[in-house]
Protein backbone atom coordinates (compact mmCIF):
# COMPACT_ATOMS: atom_id res chain seq x y z
CA UNK A 1 0.00 0.00 0.00
CA UNK A 2 1.08 3.70 -1.04
CA UNK A 3 1.37 6.25 1.72
CA UNK A 4 1.63 10.13 1.12
CA UNK A 5 3.82 12.39 3.70
CA UNK A 6 5.56 15.54 3.71
CA UNK A 7 8.93 16.24 4.95
CA UNK A 8 10.88 19.47 4.71
CA UNK A 9 13.82 17.30 4.38
CA UNK A 10 14.73 13.54 3.40
CA UNK A 11 17.99 12.49 4.34
CA UNK A 12 19.11 8.74 2.66
CA UNK A 13 21.10 6.86 4.95
CA UNK A 14 22.18 7.31 8.54
CA UNK A 15 26.11 6.24 8.38
CA UNK A 16 28.84 9.51 8.97
CA UNK A 17 27.51 12.06 7.04
CA UNK A 18 23.79 11.69 7.09
CA UNK A 19 23.18 12.17 11.06
CA UNK A 20 24.89 15.13 10.43
CA UNK A 21 22.99 16.93 8.01
CA UNK A 22 19.82 15.75 9.54
CA UNK A 23 20.63 17.24 12.71
CA UNK A 24 21.19 20.80 10.82
CA UNK A 25 18.30 20.47 9.60
CA UNK A 26 16.26 19.12 12.25
CA UNK A 27 17.95 21.62 14.80
CA UNK A 28 16.58 24.28 12.52
CA UNK A 29 12.71 22.87 13.28
CA UNK A 30 13.00 21.78 9.39
CA UNK A 31 10.55 18.16 9.16
CA UNK A 32 13.26 15.97 8.62
CA UNK A 33 13.25 12.09 7.94
CA UNK A 34 16.75 10.02 7.86
CA UNK A 35 16.21 6.84 6.31
CA UNK A 36 18.55 4.11 6.53
CA UNK A 37 18.60 0.09 4.97
CA UNK A 38 19.94 -1.94 7.55
CA UNK A 39 18.99 -2.75 11.20
CA UNK A 40 21.73 -0.29 13.05
CA UNK A 41 22.64 2.98 11.70
CA UNK A 42 26.37 2.16 10.79
CA UNK A 43 25.28 -1.44 10.05
CA UNK A 44 26.86 -1.47 6.35
CA UNK A 45 30.00 0.67 7.17
CA UNK A 46 33.02 -0.71 7.66
CA UNK A 47 33.51 -2.50 11.18
CA UNK A 48 36.28 0.57 12.33
CA UNK A 49 38.45 3.05 11.12
CA UNK A 50 40.47 6.41 12.43
CA UNK A 51 39.05 10.16 12.21
CA UNK A 52 41.67 12.32 12.00
CA UNK A 53 42.38 15.06 13.99
CA UNK A 54 40.58 17.94 11.48
CA UNK A 55 37.37 15.98 11.32
CA UNK A 56 36.56 17.04 14.98
CA UNK A 57 38.34 20.36 15.04
CA UNK A 58 35.70 21.37 12.33
CA UNK A 59 32.77 18.92 13.41
CA UNK A 60 29.55 20.63 14.35
CA UNK A 61 29.48 21.57 18.03
CA UNK A 62 27.57 18.74 18.95
CA UNK A 63 30.36 16.35 18.13
CA UNK A 64 32.67 18.81 19.44
CA UNK A 65 30.83 19.23 22.86
CA UNK A 66 29.57 15.29 23.11
CA UNK A 67 30.84 12.42 24.67
CA UNK A 68 31.02 10.32 20.80
CA UNK A 69 32.34 6.40 21.85
CA UNK A 70 35.82 6.79 20.69
CA UNK A 71 38.20 3.75 21.05
CA UNK A 72 42.27 5.23 21.02
CA UNK A 73 44.21 8.26 20.58
CA UNK A 74 46.35 7.53 18.15
CA UNK A 75 49.61 10.17 18.97
CA UNK A 76 52.06 8.32 16.30
CA UNK A 77 52.48 6.40 12.77
CA UNK A 78 55.23 3.77 12.53
CA UNK A 79 56.29 2.71 8.95
CA UNK A 80 57.79 -0.55 9.23
CA UNK A 81 60.14 -1.37 5.76
CA UNK A 82 60.30 -5.04 5.14
CA UNK A 83 62.92 -7.34 3.68
CA UNK A 84 62.77 -10.99 4.05
CA UNK A 85 59.74 -10.71 6.64
CA UNK A 86 62.33 -8.57 8.61
CA UNK A 87 61.69 -4.97 9.60
CA UNK A 88 65.22 -3.54 8.35
CA UNK A 89 64.10 0.28 8.58
CA UNK A 90 61.10 2.49 10.29
CA UNK A 91 60.04 6.17 9.67
CA UNK A 92 58.62 7.08 13.40
CA UNK A 93 58.75 10.73 12.08
CA UNK A 94 55.02 11.86 12.48
CA UNK A 95 54.01 11.79 15.78
CA UNK A 96 51.88 14.77 18.06
CA UNK A 97 52.44 15.20 22.05
CA UNK A 98 49.37 14.93 24.47
CA UNK A 99 47.18 15.90 25.32
CA UNK A 100 46.86 16.43 21.43
CA UNK A 101 46.32 13.29 18.80
CA UNK A 102 46.53 12.35 15.47
CA UNK A 103 43.65 10.57 14.58
CA UNK A 104 40.91 8.29 17.22
CA UNK A 105 40.19 5.12 16.26
CA UNK A 106 36.57 4.20 16.51
CA UNK A 107 33.78 1.57 15.84
CA UNK A 108 31.58 2.45 12.89
CA UNK A 109 27.91 0.98 14.52
CA UNK A 110 28.57 2.99 17.98
CA UNK A 111 29.93 5.74 16.63
CA UNK A 112 26.65 5.78 13.48
CA UNK A 113 24.48 5.19 16.14
CA UNK A 114 25.88 7.98 18.40
CA UNK A 115 25.48 10.56 15.45
CA UNK A 116 21.84 9.23 14.58
CA UNK A 117 20.95 9.35 18.65
CA UNK A 118 21.53 13.46 18.30
CA UNK A 119 19.88 13.74 15.22
CA UNK A 120 16.67 11.96 16.58
CA UNK A 121 17.02 13.87 19.88
CA UNK A 122 17.08 17.40 17.55
CA UNK A 123 13.60 16.55 16.09
CA UNK A 124 14.63 14.04 13.38
CA UNK A 125 12.38 10.66 12.74
CA UNK A 126 14.36 7.62 11.77
CA UNK A 127 13.09 4.51 9.66
CA UNK A 128 15.69 1.83 9.76
CA UNK A 129 15.18 -1.03 7.84
CA UNK A 130 14.09 0.88 5.02
CA UNK A 131 15.90 1.42 1.70
CA UNK A 132 15.07 4.53 -0.81
CA UNK A 133 14.73 2.53 -3.82
CA UNK A 134 13.53 5.02 -6.24
CA UNK A 135 13.09 8.98 -6.55
CA UNK A 136 9.61 10.90 -7.03
CA UNK A 137 10.14 13.29 -9.85
CA UNK A 138 8.17 15.81 -10.53
CA UNK A 139 8.77 18.01 -13.75
CA UNK A 140 12.22 17.57 -13.72
CA UNK A 141 12.55 17.92 -10.06
CA UNK A 142 13.35 15.66 -7.14
CA UNK A 143 10.09 15.76 -5.04
CA UNK A 144 10.49 12.90 -2.39
CA UNK A 145 11.71 9.10 -2.51
CA UNK A 146 9.90 5.69 -3.05
CA UNK A 147 10.95 3.08 -0.76
CA UNK A 148 11.11 -0.70 -0.90
CA UNK A 149 7.97 -0.84 1.72
CA UNK A 150 6.44 0.43 -1.66
CA UNK A 151 6.06 4.08 0.26
CA UNK A 152 5.94 7.26 -1.90
CA UNK A 153 7.52 10.03 0.69
CA UNK A 154 7.57 13.38 -0.28
CA UNK A 155 9.47 16.45 0.44
CA UNK A 156 10.74 19.38 -0.35
CA UNK A 157 14.83 18.16 -0.37
CA UNK A 158 16.27 15.20 -0.80
CA UNK A 159 19.63 14.73 0.64
CA UNK A 160 21.91 11.69 -0.16
CA UNK A 161 24.08 10.32 2.24
CA UNK A 162 23.89 6.62 0.71
CA UNK A 163 27.71 6.28 0.43
CA UNK A 164 29.14 4.24 -2.10
CA UNK A 165 26.57 2.01 -2.49
CA UNK A 166 24.54 4.93 -3.76
CA UNK A 167 22.10 4.58 -6.83
CA UNK A 168 19.71 7.53 -6.68
CA UNK A 169 22.14 10.31 -7.58
CA UNK A 170 22.57 8.43 -10.64
CA UNK A 171 18.80 8.00 -11.19
CA UNK A 172 18.57 11.32 -11.09
CA UNK A 173 20.56 11.47 -13.77
CA UNK A 174 23.14 13.82 -11.98
CA UNK A 175 25.86 11.17 -11.40
CA UNK A 176 28.02 7.90 -13.27
CA UNK A 177 29.13 4.97 -11.91
CA UNK A 178 32.60 5.26 -10.76
CA UNK A 179 35.55 4.13 -13.26
CA UNK A 180 36.90 1.04 -12.08
CA UNK A 181 40.68 2.58 -11.39
CA UNK A 182 39.45 5.13 -9.12
CA UNK A 183 38.10 2.33 -6.41
CA UNK A 184 40.02 0.46 -3.89
CA UNK A 185 38.94 -2.52 -1.92
CA UNK A 186 39.91 -2.93 1.43
CA UNK A 187 40.43 -6.26 3.27
CA UNK A 188 39.63 -5.70 7.65
CA UNK A 189 40.76 -8.89 9.78
CA UNK A 190 39.04 -7.86 13.10
CA UNK A 191 41.58 -9.54 15.99
CA UNK A 192 40.19 -9.48 19.69
CA UNK A 193 43.70 -8.64 21.91
CA UNK A 194 43.73 -8.46 25.60
CA UNK A 195 43.82 -4.54 26.38
CA UNK A 196 47.09 -4.68 28.37
CA UNK A 197 48.59 -6.66 24.88
CA UNK A 198 47.65 -3.86 22.92
CA UNK A 199 49.15 -1.17 25.45
CA UNK A 200 52.36 -3.37 25.44
CA UNK A 201 52.21 -3.80 21.35
CA UNK A 202 51.55 -0.80 20.35
CA UNK A 203 50.34 1.95 22.93
CA UNK A 204 49.08 4.93 21.01
CA UNK A 205 51.04 4.03 17.60
CA UNK A 206 49.57 2.61 14.54
CA UNK A 207 51.72 0.60 12.22
CA UNK A 208 52.20 0.82 8.52
CA UNK A 209 53.92 -1.94 6.60
CA UNK A 210 56.06 -1.13 3.17
CA UNK A 211 57.97 -3.76 0.91
CA UNK A 212 58.67 -3.91 -2.57
CA UNK A 213 56.56 -6.17 -4.97
CA UNK A 214 58.79 -8.96 -4.56
CA UNK A 215 58.41 -9.56 -0.86
CA UNK A 216 54.42 -10.07 -1.72
CA UNK A 217 52.86 -8.95 1.14
CA UNK A 218 52.34 -5.23 0.32
CA UNK A 219 53.92 -2.94 -2.18
CA UNK A 220 54.06 0.54 -2.64
CA UNK A 221 50.65 0.95 -4.23
CA UNK A 222 49.65 -0.42 -7.83
CA UNK A 223 50.19 -4.42 -6.32
CA UNK A 224 49.36 -4.08 -2.96
CA UNK A 225 48.80 -0.47 -1.85
CA UNK A 226 49.05 0.45 1.95
CA UNK A 227 48.91 -2.02 4.98
CA UNK A 228 47.92 -1.19 8.03
CA UNK A 229 47.32 -2.07 11.57
CA UNK A 230 44.87 0.02 13.73
CA UNK A 231 44.20 -0.39 17.40
CA UNK A 232 41.21 -0.10 19.34
CA UNK A 233 40.85 -0.62 22.85
CA UNK A 234 41.24 -4.17 23.20
CA UNK A 235 41.23 -5.23 19.49
CA UNK A 236 43.47 -4.64 16.34
CA UNK A 237 42.02 -3.94 12.58
CA UNK A 238 45.20 -5.08 9.55
CA UNK A 239 44.02 -3.42 7.13
CA UNK A 240 45.13 -4.44 3.10
CA UNK A 241 43.79 -2.27 0.06
CA UNK A 242 44.20 -3.27 -3.20
CA UNK A 243 43.78 -1.14 -6.27
CA UNK A 244 40.81 -2.82 -8.94
CA UNK A 245 43.15 -1.70 -11.68
CA UNK A 246 47.05 -2.01 -11.63
CA UNK A 247 49.36 -0.92 -14.76
CA UNK A 248 46.13 -1.17 -17.29
CA UNK A 249 44.75 -4.93 -16.37
CA UNK A 250 42.04 -5.58 -13.92
CA UNK A 251 43.59 -7.96 -11.24
CA UNK A 252 41.46 -10.40 -9.34
CA UNK A 253 41.60 -8.49 -5.96
CA UNK A 254 40.64 -10.76 -3.30
CA UNK A 255 42.87 -13.66 -4.42
CA UNK A 256 45.52 -10.80 -4.41
CA UNK A 257 44.61 -9.84 -0.96
CA UNK A 258 43.95 -13.11 0.39
CA UNK A 259 47.79 -14.55 -0.44
CA UNK A 260 49.49 -11.23 0.31
CA UNK A 261 47.93 -11.37 3.97
CA UNK A 262 48.54 -15.23 4.50
CA UNK A 263 52.01 -14.57 3.52
CA UNK A 264 51.86 -11.62 5.72
CA UNK A 265 51.46 -13.54 8.60
CA UNK A 266 53.32 -16.37 7.86
CA UNK A 267 56.61 -14.67 7.28
CA UNK A 268 56.89 -10.89 9.03
CA UNK A 269 58.06 -11.69 12.05
CA UNK A 270 56.43 -8.59 13.45
CA UNK A 271 53.04 -10.49 13.33
CA UNK A 272 54.72 -14.18 13.72
CA UNK A 273 56.30 -13.68 16.70
CA UNK A 274 55.06 -10.69 18.58
CA UNK A 275 51.58 -10.60 17.30
CA UNK A 276 50.39 -13.74 16.35
CA UNK A 277 50.59 -15.75 19.84
CA UNK A 278 48.75 -12.75 21.53
CA UNK A 279 45.80 -12.48 19.27
CA UNK A 280 41.75 -14.26 18.16
CA UNK A 281 40.44 -13.67 14.73
CA UNK A 282 36.74 -12.84 15.21
CA UNK A 283 36.15 -11.51 11.65
CA UNK A 284 36.75 -10.62 8.14
CA UNK A 285 35.09 -7.40 6.48
CA UNK A 286 35.71 -6.45 2.34
CA UNK A 287 34.88 -3.39 1.16
CA UNK A 288 35.25 -0.47 -1.73
CA UNK A 289 36.94 2.86 -0.92
CA UNK A 290 36.38 5.42 -3.65
CA UNK A 291 39.90 6.45 -2.96
CA UNK A 292 40.89 8.35 -6.34
CA UNK A 293 37.55 9.14 -7.44
CA UNK A 294 38.79 12.89 -6.65
CA UNK A 295 41.94 12.75 -8.84
CA UNK A 296 39.89 12.00 -11.97
CA UNK A 297 38.50 15.11 -13.35
CA UNK A 298 35.41 13.63 -15.07
CA UNK A 299 34.39 12.63 -11.70
CA UNK A 300 35.40 15.52 -10.18
CA UNK A 301 33.18 17.47 -12.57
CA UNK A 302 30.23 15.31 -12.09
CA UNK A 303 27.48 17.62 -10.20
CA UNK A 304 26.78 17.04 -6.34
CA UNK A 305 23.46 18.90 -6.44
CA UNK A 306 20.19 19.25 -8.50
CA UNK A 307 16.72 20.45 -8.72
CA UNK A 308 15.51 19.27 -5.21
CA UNK A 309 19.08 17.19 -4.35
CA UNK A 310 22.07 17.73 -2.41
CA UNK A 311 24.66 14.17 -3.13
CA UNK A 312 27.15 14.63 0.17
CA UNK A 313 30.24 12.42 1.76
CA UNK A 314 31.12 9.34 -0.08
CA UNK A 315 27.98 9.60 -2.47
CA UNK A 316 30.02 12.26 -4.21
CA UNK A 317 32.88 10.34 -4.04
CA UNK A 318 34.52 12.86 -1.63
CA UNK A 319 36.97 10.19 -0.11
CA UNK A 320 40.56 11.68 0.82
CA UNK A 321 43.21 10.88 -1.88
CA UNK A 322 46.21 10.53 0.40
CA UNK A 323 44.78 9.14 3.42
CA UNK A 324 41.46 7.31 2.43
CA UNK A 325 39.66 9.46 5.28
CA UNK A 326 36.09 9.87 4.10
CA UNK A 327 35.03 10.35 7.24
CA UNK A 328 36.21 14.06 7.84
CA UNK A 329 33.94 15.23 4.42
CA UNK A 330 31.74 13.28 5.15
CA UNK A 331 31.12 15.52 7.99
CA UNK A 332 32.36 18.91 6.51
CA UNK A 333 29.78 18.16 3.51
CA UNK A 334 26.79 16.68 5.52
CA UNK A 335 26.93 19.90 7.64
CA UNK A 336 27.11 22.08 4.77
CA UNK A 337 24.56 20.30 2.74
CA UNK A 338 21.96 21.20 6.14
CA UNK A 339 22.93 24.20 5.83
CA UNK A 340 21.92 25.09 2.66
CA UNK A 341 18.47 22.81 2.70
CA UNK A 342 17.41 25.12 5.99
CA UNK A 343 17.98 28.42 3.92
CA UNK A 344 16.43 26.65 1.22
CA UNK A 345 13.42 25.94 2.81
CA UNK A 346 13.13 28.94 4.38
CA UNK A 347 13.66 30.47 1.39
CA UNK A 348 10.93 28.61 0.14
CA UNK A 349 13.50 28.25 -3.33
CA UNK A 350 14.68 24.35 -3.24
CA UNK A 351 15.63 24.87 -7.17
CA UNK A 352 19.01 23.45 -8.81
CA UNK A 353 20.01 27.51 -8.48
CA UNK A 354 19.30 28.22 -5.01
CA UNK A 355 20.96 24.57 -4.03
CA UNK A 356 24.24 25.97 -6.30
CA UNK A 357 25.31 27.19 -3.08
CA UNK A 358 26.42 24.28 -1.76
CA UNK A 359 28.65 23.33 -4.57
CA UNK A 360 30.03 26.72 -4.07
CA UNK A 361 30.94 26.66 -0.40
CA UNK A 362 32.03 22.71 -0.63
CA UNK A 363 34.48 23.67 -2.93
CA UNK A 364 35.07 26.90 -0.69
CA UNK A 365 36.24 24.57 2.26
CA UNK A 366 39.71 24.35 2.95
CA UNK A 367 40.01 20.93 3.41
CA UNK A 368 37.42 19.14 1.27
CA UNK A 369 39.17 20.14 -2.16
CA UNK A 370 43.15 19.48 -1.16
CA UNK A 371 42.29 16.18 0.01
CA UNK A 372 40.53 14.93 -2.79
CA UNK A 373 43.20 16.16 -4.89
CA UNK A 374 46.17 15.49 -2.98
CA UNK A 375 48.55 13.18 -5.25
CA UNK A 376 51.04 11.74 -2.58
CA UNK A 377 49.21 8.26 -2.16
CA UNK A 378 48.91 7.67 -6.46
CA UNK A 379 52.41 8.59 -6.52
CA UNK A 380 54.22 5.85 -4.66
CA UNK A 381 53.52 3.90 -7.03
CA UNK A 382 56.25 5.48 -9.07
CA UNK A 383 58.89 3.71 -6.72
CA UNK A 384 57.48 0.32 -8.57
CA UNK A 385 59.41 0.86 -12.15
CA UNK A 386 62.66 1.16 -10.70
CA UNK A 387 62.21 -1.42 -8.06
CA UNK A 388 63.50 0.93 -5.70
CA UNK A 389 63.48 0.78 -1.70
CA UNK A 390 64.97 4.47 -1.60
CA UNK A 391 62.35 6.03 -3.16
CA UNK A 392 59.45 3.63 -1.26
CA UNK A 393 60.81 4.60 1.55
CA UNK A 394 61.54 8.54 0.78
CA UNK A 395 58.06 8.49 -0.89
CA UNK A 396 56.36 7.06 2.44
CA UNK A 397 58.04 9.60 4.30
CA UNK A 398 55.93 12.16 2.23
CA UNK A 399 52.68 10.31 2.76
CA UNK A 400 52.34 8.56 6.68
CA UNK A 401 55.57 10.50 7.77
CA UNK A 402 56.79 13.93 8.54
CA UNK A 403 55.79 14.99 5.68
CA UNK A 404 52.47 15.26 6.19
CA UNK A 405 52.96 18.70 8.21
CA UNK A 406 54.64 20.26 5.05
CA UNK A 407 52.29 23.49 4.60
CA UNK A 408 50.91 22.39 0.96
CA UNK A 409 49.93 18.59 2.73
CA UNK A 410 47.67 19.57 5.64
CA UNK A 411 48.87 22.64 7.98
CA UNK A 412 48.02 25.15 5.53
CA UNK A 413 44.43 23.91 4.84
CA UNK A 414 44.29 23.46 8.56
CA UNK A 415 45.67 26.68 9.87
CA UNK A 416 43.43 28.50 7.22
CA UNK A 417 40.29 26.94 8.21
CA UNK A 418 41.26 27.56 12.09
CA UNK A 419 41.99 31.58 11.58
CA UNK A 420 38.27 31.36 10.01
CA UNK A 421 37.24 29.53 12.79
CA UNK A 422 38.88 31.61 15.58
CA UNK A 423 37.58 34.68 13.95
CA UNK A 424 33.88 33.35 14.30
CA UNK A 425 34.31 32.03 17.94
CA UNK A 426 37.61 33.57 19.73
CA UNK A 427 37.54 31.25 22.44
CA UNK A 428 37.90 28.34 19.88
CA UNK A 429 41.10 27.28 20.87
CA UNK A 430 40.14 26.65 24.21
CA UNK A 431 37.60 24.60 23.54
CA UNK A 432 39.28 22.23 21.20
CA UNK A 433 41.97 22.26 24.04
CA UNK A 434 39.43 20.90 26.17
CA UNK A 435 37.61 18.45 23.28
CA UNK A 436 40.94 16.56 23.43
CA UNK A 437 41.25 16.32 27.22
CA UNK A 438 37.50 14.80 27.52
CA UNK A 439 37.76 12.36 24.35
CA UNK A 440 41.01 11.15 25.76
CA UNK A 441 39.41 10.79 29.27
CA UNK A 442 36.43 8.59 27.35
CA UNK A 443 39.00 6.38 25.44
CA UNK A 444 40.65 5.61 29.26
CA UNK A 445 37.48 4.91 30.62
CA UNK A 446 35.29 3.36 28.29
CA UNK A 447 33.23 6.33 28.73
CA UNK A 448 30.46 7.49 25.87
CA UNK A 449 26.88 9.49 26.28
CA UNK A 450 24.03 6.27 26.06
CA UNK A 451 23.60 4.70 22.95
CA UNK A 452 19.70 3.79 21.67
CA UNK A 453 19.92 -0.08 20.83
CA UNK A 454 18.53 -1.28 17.60
CA UNK A 455 16.86 -5.27 16.75
C1 LIG B 1 37.75 -0.49 4.35
C2 LIG B 1 37.49 0.94 4.59
C3 LIG B 1 38.28 1.61 5.52
C4 LIG B 1 38.04 2.96 5.77
N1 LIG B 1 38.82 3.60 6.70
C5 LIG B 1 38.59 4.90 6.99
C6 LIG B 1 39.35 5.57 8.01
O1 LIG B 1 40.23 4.99 8.63
N2 LIG B 1 39.07 6.88 8.26
C7 LIG B 1 38.08 7.56 7.60
O2 LIG B 1 37.87 8.75 7.88
N3 LIG B 1 37.36 6.95 6.63
C8 LIG B 1 37.59 5.65 6.31
N4 LIG B 1 36.83 5.02 5.35
C9 LIG B 1 35.85 5.81 4.61
C10 LIG B 1 34.57 6.06 5.43
O3 LIG B 1 34.03 4.85 5.91
C11 LIG B 1 33.56 6.74 4.51
O4 LIG B 1 34.17 7.81 3.82
C12 LIG B 1 32.39 7.30 5.34
O5 LIG B 1 31.71 6.24 5.97
C13 LIG B 1 31.47 8.09 4.39
O6 LIG B 1 30.32 8.51 5.08
P1 LIG B 1 28.93 8.61 4.27
O7 LIG B 1 27.92 9.10 5.24
O8 LIG B 1 29.14 9.35 3.01
O9 LIG B 1 28.59 7.11 3.85
P2 LIG B 1 28.42 5.84 4.80
O10 LIG B 1 29.03 6.08 6.13
O11 LIG B 1 28.85 4.67 4.00
O12 LIG B 1 26.84 5.77 5.05
C14 LIG B 1 25.94 5.43 4.05
C15 LIG B 1 24.71 4.85 4.72
O13 LIG B 1 23.64 4.83 3.80
C16 LIG B 1 22.93 3.61 3.93
N5 LIG B 1 22.27 3.41 2.64
C17 LIG B 1 22.84 3.13 1.44
N6 LIG B 1 21.93 3.11 0.46
C18 LIG B 1 20.73 3.38 1.05
C19 LIG B 1 19.41 3.52 0.55
N7 LIG B 1 19.16 3.40 -0.75
N8 LIG B 1 18.42 3.76 1.44
C20 LIG B 1 18.68 3.89 2.77
N9 LIG B 1 19.93 3.79 3.29
C21 LIG B 1 20.93 3.55 2.44
C22 LIG B 1 24.00 2.60 4.26
O14 LIG B 1 23.47 1.46 4.89
C23 LIG B 1 24.91 3.42 5.19
O15 LIG B 1 24.51 3.32 6.55
C24 LIG B 1 37.02 3.67 5.08
C25 LIG B 1 36.22 2.99 4.17
C26 LIG B 1 36.45 1.64 3.93
C27 LIG B 1 35.57 0.93 2.96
Amino acid sequence: MSMNEDYDVIVVGAGFGGPVAAHKCASAGLRTLMLERSVTPGDKVVSGLAIPFYAFLYAPEFIRDGNPPLERPIRQVVNNFIRDGEIYAKDTSLWIPPPLVLTYTAYCVPLCVWLADRAVEAGTELRTRTTAVDLVMEDGKVAGVVTDKGDTIRAKVVIDAAGTQDGLALKAGLRKKLPTDTLELYMLWDYEMAREDVEREFGNKVEFFCAMPDERIVAPLGFGSTFYIFVYRDSIHPGLGQFIVTEDKVENVARHLEDYFERFTTTVSRWRDDIAPKVTLRAKMFDVCPIYAGLDRNVREMPIHGDGMMIIGDAAAMESAAFGDGVPNAWFSAAIAGDVAVEAVKAGDTSAGFLQRYDERVKAHNLIGASLSDTRRYDMRWALPGNDEREMRRRAHELFGRGVWRWRHITGQVVREAMQAMSRDPGGALKWLKMFNRFNRNCETGFSDTLSKYE
